[in-house]
């Protein structure tokens, strides 16, 4: 189910229509610090975790850079594809910490196999989700949305039950629901 998903080039392609529409209304707020006009300035990745060839479009994070002199402010809009300086897409750093959920071990390393994750990643991952997701302040106020309250110690696929649809649906849902995470607009150096 979730691995045919990601083996779906439709699927990678609505991950990145979203992503265009984020770029497009950060784009249209202007520089967030002065109001000046944004210029494009994508970041270059390579994500890992896509068992599928996609084209060139789709190791582009969308940034953008004021164009004022002195000001010069980047803006970066949120992600359904990236999730912070991880360098696999964010839909793997869900659905493996999903999966990992009840999944025996044999099931479990013919997974991360096909993704090509190591194990070591994958805990990494289940300790990012359990202290560092639960203490962002995103979280905290986001949690609150949902009653009854989602059981911290069941993250990610606790929260992914709460969204309608199908597998593909709730994995969108959840992926823009984490969208402020992914965001940022850091000055530039
Ligand atoms: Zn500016």
């Amino acid at each position: 189910m979730y691995q045919a998903l990601l083996a779906d080039a439709n699927f990678h392609g609505q991950l990145l229509a979203f992503d265009r529409d984020l770029a497009a209304q950060c784009r249209a707020a202007g520089c967030p610090d002065c109001g000046g006009v944004l210029h494009s300035a994508n970041y270059r990745r390579k994500p890992r975790g896509r068992p599928v060839a996609l084209g060139e479009e789709h190791d582009r994070r969308f940034s953008f850079c004021c164009a004022v002199d002195g000001c010069r402010s980047r803006a970066t809009p949120p992600s359904l594809r990236f999730l912070g300086p991880r360098v696999y897409i964010a839909a793997i750093v869900v659905l493996i910490a999903i999966l990992r959920h009840g999944a025996t071990a044999p099931r479990m390393r013919e997974l991360t196999e096909v993704i090509g994750v190591d194990r070591r990643t994958v805990e990494r991952w289940r300790t990012w989700w359990r202290d560092s997701f639960t203490a962002t302040p995103f979280w905290q106020v986001a949690r609150a949305a949902f009653m009854p309250p989602v059981d911290p110690g069941r993250l990610p696929a606790a929260l992914i039950e709460r969204f309608a649809g199908d597998d593909a649906d709730r994995l969108v849902a959840l992926l823009r629901f984490m969208g402020p995470l992914t965001g940022g607009r850091m000055r530039a150096r």
